[in-house]
């Protein structure tokens, strides 16, 4: 197994591939996720256990679990909202779940139709069950930089909702900007708080490149701590078909972008690409990621 000096979490499969309007069929999606485990991506988040009315792309998350060749080494999770999601995570031996609240009242009701408070209790539930079957969790903090509601959310808010998430047992804790909201500034002066209310419990960066300052947020989050970012193949989310909507931060872009700071990722960037450009040529969407678009040797410079 490559040494990395940071985690890149893959989540183009789920958080990308959600966004499109075509369904991708489970042998291309399982393909994807054992050439991206061959690329060097050790944790990956390859599906979500929600309803597969609300989100068709998620319809085989059984299949996806039942059928992947696990490897050694390899976080393979999954996302879920509510306990109907963990039980089915359950029932195919899922070891990994992402589990979340969001920072932002409006969102919460919005989104789960749960006040923050609602919100709380129903996740201390959740993660009570997974834990008692092995699962470890990520306990994650959606808009925790900001709201398209709310606005600016109160940093204070966010620290006590790591709090909350530590004392209900959470195996590690992520930091959502689901709106790509963040900049900067604002993100080292949280995260170097969260840092020390985290201790030994791995703090994760979520960030959105909606507002394009995906990659400068992830650096001010590497220079006062973090070591763990999520990312997407070709920056795939968002809706394709909406100008301006963009996914997660590209990992071939961050891959590169710490590959010239001298810091490794374990991952190599054109197997990544060329997964991008299959996805572009097959969905049509216009991708948001620069670097699957260069030719390899440009990249590896
Ligand atoms: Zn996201």
């Amino acid at each position: 197994m490559s040494t990395s000096e940071v985690i890149l979490e893959e989540q183009g499969l789920r958080d990308g591939l959600q966004t499109l309007p075509m369904v991708i069929p489970t042998e291309k999606k399982l393909e994807w996720i054992a050439r991206l485990v061959d690329a060097g991506v050790r944790r990956i988040q390859v599906a979500s256990f929600v309803h597969p009315r609300l989100v068709p792309q998620m319809a085989d998350a059984e299949a996806i679990f039942q059928q992947l060749d696990r490897r050694n080494g390899v976080v393979y999770s999954a996302l879920v909202l509510n306990q109907k999601g963990v039980e089915r995570a359950i029932a195919v031996g899922v070891q990994h779940l992402a589990i979340s609240v969001s920072a932002s009242d409006t969102h919460s009701q919005k989104n789960t139709r749960m006040t923050l408070e609602e919100a709380k209790a129903d996740f201390r539930h959740n993660v009570r069950l997974a834990r008692a079957h092995g699962i470890s969790v990520r306990a994650g903090i959606q808009c925790a930089f900001g709201c398209r509601y709310e606005g600016r959310i109160p940093a204070q808010r966010v620290f006590d909702l790591i709090k909350h998430h530590l004392d209900a047992g959470a195996d590690e804790i992520a930091l959502a900007d689901s709106t790509g909201m963040a900049h900067p500034v604002q993100v080292r002066e949280l995260v170097a708080e969260a840092l020390i209310l985290c201790g030994a419990t791995p703090l994760a960066l979520h960030l959105h490149n909606t507002e394009n300052k995906g990659l400068a947020n992830l650096f001010a989050a590497y220079e006062v701590g973090v070591r763990q970012f999520d990312t997407a193949f070709g920056g795939l989310g968002g809706c394709p078909f909406i100008p301006g909507a963009t996914g997660n931060i590209a990992t071939e872009d961050t891959i590169h972008f710490f590959r010239q700071m001298g810091v490794e990722t374990g991952i190599d960037l054109e197997k990544v690409a060329a997964i991008s450009r299959e996805v572009e040529s097959m969905t049509n969407a216009h991708l948001s990621g620069a670097l699957y678009k260069l030719p390899a040797l440009l990249s590896a410079s």
